[in-house]
């Protein structure tokens, strides 16, 4: 047999288990000082009441002869379809039941989308973005283009019409940076990417977080979209379901053969996400799941404003944390990614990751999350104002 040698131009993924080891060494010297992380992607509140009384509901169906279910529907049951169709509804987007898939998360979906194309197509991706799009795409042996996300941009690149492209990832808002595109930038995608007859794959993962009625959470929002994009979203971060595991893509009928395909694609890779772990995501859209989760998603909110302002007072350029839990800043004093990282941690015992981790662009940027405890938050704000006020 030959491997798949994609493989090999895969750059080693050092970031986590380097930030991992060094502060495993660090604790390991200083077990007087106490670390706070604040560098996790990860929620740290439990699963919402609603979420889990549905699901123990859903394991005594799954224990009694007369409610058992054996295999699912690939696609998701009609009733989390028809769950999702709604909550789209609620922000003014139509879709069709056949036009949502229920997934076991963005991840796997954003990796198994590229089934469905060529392996020519020339790929656009913005840089500093998180890693799957691009590694999904070397391992698949595709070229890839990066577009620059700086300061410059706010963190938010346009189209630029000299560049051919196929595949456009778009991911707002952003993980690392936290920054939003609003209707009119997307609409300049929309038509570069008509233009271009390429397809944009809009990652809508932190969708939860916009609380701006004018921003778009659903790339939908915007004319056109249906004709040239695919949206993945995921209730990773919208209801602590990271561990759950549950997401939905949307791939509207308008974009030709790909509905049909990404169908047998999934009927003959997938057999659905479990019947328990559907009826606890049915949950998060209703009524009493969407009271609790927004407790919730105010809870780490609150945290990022309070990273946010802190920063502020410290004179540190930043960006995000207004519609995302993730807050991305310039490292002071032209340190790069990892200087401030070693910095941060031996003066003030805070974790956070360096932003050259997530592209060439991330470098001499950090990024801070509000994930963690309103405490521990508080108390890693109050080192900085110590540290650089
Ligand atoms: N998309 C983005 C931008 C993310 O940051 C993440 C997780 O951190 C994901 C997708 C993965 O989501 P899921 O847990 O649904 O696989």
């Amino acid at each position: 047999m030959n491997i798949n040698s994609n493989y090999d131009n895969l750059e080693q993924s050092y970031l986590f288990s380097t930030i991992s080891k060094k502060v495993s060494e660090y604790a390991s010297q200083n077990s007087d000082k106490t670390i706070i992380k604040l560098g996790i992607g990860d929620v740290t509140l439990p699963l919402c009441k609603a979420v889990t009384e549905a699901m123990h509901k859903a394991v005594d169906e799954m224990g009694n002869q007369s409610t058992f279910r054996g295999y699912g529907p690939e696609q998701g049951y009609d009733f989390l379809r028809n769950a999702v169709k709604n909550y789209y509804k609620s922000h003014s987007v139509d879709l069709e039941l056949d036009e949502i898939f229920i997934s076991d998360g963005a991840k796997s979906d954003l990796g198994n989308i590229l089934d469905l194309f060529s392996k020519e197509n020339i790929v656009l991706v913005p840089d500093p973005v998180y890693p799957v799009y691009v590694d999904t795409n070397i391992m698949a042996g595709r070229s890839i283009k990066f577009i620059n996300a700086n300061g410059d941009n706010q963190f938010l690149p346009l189209p630029d019409e000299n560049i051919k492209s196929d595949i456009i990832y778009i991911c707002s808002p952003n993980n690392p940076t936290g920054a939003v595109y609003n209707k009119e930038q997307l609409k300049q995608w929309i038509n570069y990417a008509l233009k271009q007859k390429a397809v944009i794959l809009f990652d809508s993962a932190y969708e939860c977080f916009i609380s701006d009625e004018k921003l778009p959470r659903s790339i939908y929002e915007i004319e056109g979209a249906k004709d040239c994009a695919i949206e993945f979203c995921s209730l990773s971060k919208t209801a602590g379901f990271t561990g759950t595991r549950c997401g939905y893509t949307i791939v509207p009928k308008n974009l030709g053969k790909l509905n049909k395909m990404w169908v047998r694609r999934q009927t003959t890779k997938f057999n659905g996400v479990p019947y328990i772990v559907q009826r606890g995501a049915e949950a998060v859209f209703s009524v009493e799941g969407q009271k609790e989760i927004k407790e919730n998603i105010d809870y780490y909110k609150r945290n990022a404003r309070l990273i946010s302002d802190t920063l502020k007072e410290c004179n540190i350029w930043h960006v995000g944390g207004k519609h995302s839990p993730y807050v991305w800043l310039r490292c002071p004093n032209n340190m790069n990614s990892w200087e401030f990282f070693e910095f941060l941690l031996k003066n003030i015992q805070i974790v956070g990751t360096p932003g050259s981790g997530f592209g060439k662009n991330g470098e001499g940027y950090f990024r801070l999350t509000s994930f963690g405890s309103y405490e521990n938050t508080k108390e890693a704000m109050r080192r900085f104002e110590k540290l650089f006020k």
